[in-house]
């Protein structure tokens, strides 16, 4: 063996050592609370990413979807067929130019009570709270309700929150945070949405 052979095992031995630690603390078993949050591009298919994995050892899932709307999405189109997954999406009436704060505020509430359902139901293994952190900014839902229905979900249930700037309750709360830094986007240099990579 070579002085480099015999330097490279030794470091791969004491990183084993470290790496065989850290696997060993980290036993506690729960559902966790997850945000994805940032301004570059990757939450949603994060969040999505995840609940494919959640699927595909057959747990049941809920995705509500609160900005979406009844835009195309892919992933929706790929995995909805799928009997343990439920996604609910906020009826028609919000817009991006908010002009009826209340119908949106109406259509808001209505999405809740099916997050809050699903949240409430210790069959369900993974709830997506799809761009929630815009209901909340706008205030179409209040924070309180949101962080009591987190507190109150059943233990073995994961919950990710998607959305830019996260509400700093969500984040005190969450186990895992994750900010998607946008160092560039082709958006700003003209180039369109694109369809089965962008929705
Ligand atoms: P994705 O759905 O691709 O994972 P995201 O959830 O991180 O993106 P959102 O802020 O929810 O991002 O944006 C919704 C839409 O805008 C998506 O079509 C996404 O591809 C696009 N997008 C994401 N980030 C940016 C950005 N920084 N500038 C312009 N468009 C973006
Ligand atoms: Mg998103």
């Amino acid at each position: 063996m070579t002085d480099r052979d015999s330097r490279h095992r030794q470091a791969m031995q004491r990183l084993k050592t470290h790496v065989d630690e850290r696997i060993a603390n980290a036993s506690e078993q729960r559902g966790q609370l997850l945000v994805f949050t940032g301004n570059g591009k990757g939450k949603t298919t994060a969040a999505w990413g995840t609940v494919a994995r959640a699927l595909g050892y057959g747990y049941p899932v809920g995705i509500v979807q609160f900005i979406k709307g009844s835009w195309e999405c892919g992933e929706r189109e790929r995995l909805s067929d799928d009997p343990r997954l439920e996604v609910a999406i906020m009826a028609t009436g919000f817009t991006w130019d908010t002009q009826n704060r209340e119908a949106d505020t109406r259509a808001c509430q209505r999405v809740w009570q099916q997050a809050r359902r699903m949240l409430e139901d210790p069959d369900v293994y993974l709830v997506v709270l799809d761009e929630v952190t815009y209901m909340l900014k706008f205030g179409y839902l209040a924070i309180e309700d949101v962080m009591d229905a987190l507190a109150r979900r059943p233990a073995e249930q994961t919950v990710i929150v998607t959305g830019r700037n996260a509400h700093r309750q969500l984040l005190d709360a969450a186990d895992t945070i994750s900010e998607i830094q946008e160092t560039r986007h082709g958006f700003n240099a003209g180039l369109e949405a694109r369809r089965g990579i962008d929705y």
